[in-house]
């Protein structure tokens, strides 16, 4: 299966010339190379951007019920069981997420394309406002050339949720994805092709993050979104704020999971397991600080580390893997560095600490940091891998009070079947989504973003499809 992915793709796509310039599938679970790619040279990028450009003079003009019908074929080939199961196995095999996860993700792929084939119209629908003219309304129109800058954690849900609104709103797209994803963006871009959507409407660069920015200052590229590392955002909107340009930033996170005394202590353990374990870890709303009342601390922490250890670690081609691989050794050494400086600053070890050597992959053992002061450095820091830090506290004020005390404010998740206490969580945590009794987690009908230093603006639902357009104000007498 391996195999067949890499000949098909490799036959498929020109622009594959077997360079190395860090662009290259690795198997994070073996570490071998399977293929490295030459990135596009400044002229390769300039055709592509004449495409796009000259795709988006006529892809503007179509109309929704067409765009919507592209739309929904990719939601088929998506859903086709073949097709699912391949590029599930290549997401697995590029950065090493276990299958039966990526076959979910495919799978939400699929429902965000029929969401916004279905909603858009509505959304971007003119709408009326009674002022001093005979008639005024608001329009919706596309602004161009969109660049997607995206990471390799989700690398097909990550696309789509851009490429599914900015495709529908009329905009063309240019992906450029993360390096160790080759073989998902040339897929993805395929993916619309065969959907039927116009030759240049979306298409992959393979370019290296430093051609980023000769990229964003091109006068035809009109926007760009980056879901990744703050250096990576702060970069890109620095450059694009020179330019003038609208950025979207998605980054990074340290959602608080918090857990009160009323909570259902069995299923804020089981969804605290699942909420950090998501993806090896390597999720930005997976829950990473566990906050939990002093009453009730002993008990979710002796389960707490229980279910940990009965996670089940290995090839991440196996359905019943939890844990595979972090997608890059430098990922895996970040982490073990994050863990030993803590435990040098007087943090404690409730169970794993240490890499996992069943395979010779980027693997790490689930565990659990306690006794963290804020004088720890990981206190302050998004652990990106299967590494949860809890800590305890006297009561609800203190809970919130460290849940805020983060440079990051993506998500956060509070368990309590009290009222009052939800009220009180819902106004005072300093997030982009408050979930109560249930995990964080990303859906086509509702925003999804981030405030402090996770970024700003937001994807999905409603909010997330007038990102990219110009809201026209129209006023005739
Ligand atoms: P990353 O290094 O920032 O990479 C993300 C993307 O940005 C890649 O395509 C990367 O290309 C590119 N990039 C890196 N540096 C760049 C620069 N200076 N200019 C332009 N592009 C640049 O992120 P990562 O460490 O792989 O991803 C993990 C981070 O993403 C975590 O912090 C996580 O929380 C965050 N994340 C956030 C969300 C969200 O929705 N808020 C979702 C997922 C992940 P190369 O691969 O070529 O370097």
């Amino acid at each position: 299966m391996i195999g067949s992915i890499v000949i098909v793709i490799a036959d498929l796509e020109q622009s594959l010339r077997g360079g190395d310039m860090g662009i290259a599938t690795v198997n994070p679970t073996t570490l071998e190379t399977i293929q490295s790619f030459a990135p596009l040279s400044a002229d390769q990028i300039h055709a592509k951007l004449a495409l796009a450009d000259e795709a988006f003079q006529s892809y503007r003009q179509v109309d929704f019920a067409e765009r919507s019908q592209w739309l929904l074929r990719a939601a088929e080939l998506l859903e086709d069981p073949n097709h699912r199961q391949y590029y599930a196995a290549l997401m697995t095999l590029e950065m090493g997420k276990p299958i039966q996860e990526a076959l979910g993700e495919v799978k939400k792929c699929a429902w965000v394309c029929r969401y916004y084939a279905e909603q858009a119209p509505a959304f971007l629908a003119n709408q009326s406002v009674a002022t001093d003219a005979q008639s005024s309304w608001v329009c919706y129109q596309p602004l161009g050339i969109i660049l997607a800058v995206m990471p390799w954690n989700f690398p097909f849900w990550q696309v789509f949720r851009f490429a599914a609104p900015a495709l529908m709103a009329g905009n063309v797209g240019v992906l450029k994805h993360a390096s160790n994803v080759p073989q998902c963006a040339l897929a993805i871009e395929k993916i619309f092709l065969e959907a039927g959507f116009p030759t240049g409407v979306f298409q992959t660069l393979l370019i290296s993050a430093q051609q980023v920015e000769k990229v964003v200052q091109d006068p035809r590229v009109k926007a760009a979104t980056l879901t990744g590392s703050e250096p990576a955002g702060a970069s890109l909107a620095a450059i694009a704020g020179r330019q003038i340009k609208k950025t979207v930033l998605e980054l990074g996170g340290s959602d608080p999971f918090i857990v009160l005394e009323s909570a259902d202590l069995e299923a804020a353990v089981t969804t605290a397991v699942k909420a950090r374990m998501l993806n090896t870890g390597q999720s930005c709303i997976a829950a990473k600080r566990f906050i939990v009342v002093d009453e009730i601390a002993d008990q979710f922490i002796q389960k707490f580390i229980a279910a940990f250890a009965d996670l089940s670690v290995g090839d991440p081609m196996q359905a019943h893997t939890e844990i595979g691989p972090l997608a890059t050794t430098a990922i895996l050494e970040e982490l073990e560095q994050q863990v030993q400086t803590a435990i040098t600053h007087g943090a404690q070890i409730l169970t794993g600490g240490q890499r996992w050597n069943g395979l010779p992959g980027n693997f790490y053992l689930p565990t659990i940091v306690a006794e963290i002061t804020a004088d720890n450095p990981i206190y302050y820091q998004e652990c990106f891998g299967p590494v949860a830090l809890v800590f305890r506290v006297p009561d609800l004020a203190t809970a919130v009070k460290l849940a805020n005390d983060s440079p990051f404010g993506l998500g956060a998740s509070a368990w309590t079947t009290d009222p009052q206490e939800h009220d009180y969580l819902i106004t005072q945590l300093d997030a982009g989504a408050v979930f109560i009794n249930g995990m964080v987690k990303s859906d086509p009908r509702l925003p999804f973003g981030g405030i402090k230093r996770s970024g700003y603006g937001r994807e999905l639902g409603l909010q997330g499809i007038h990102e990219f357009v110009n809201i026209k104000t129209v006023w005739v007498k």
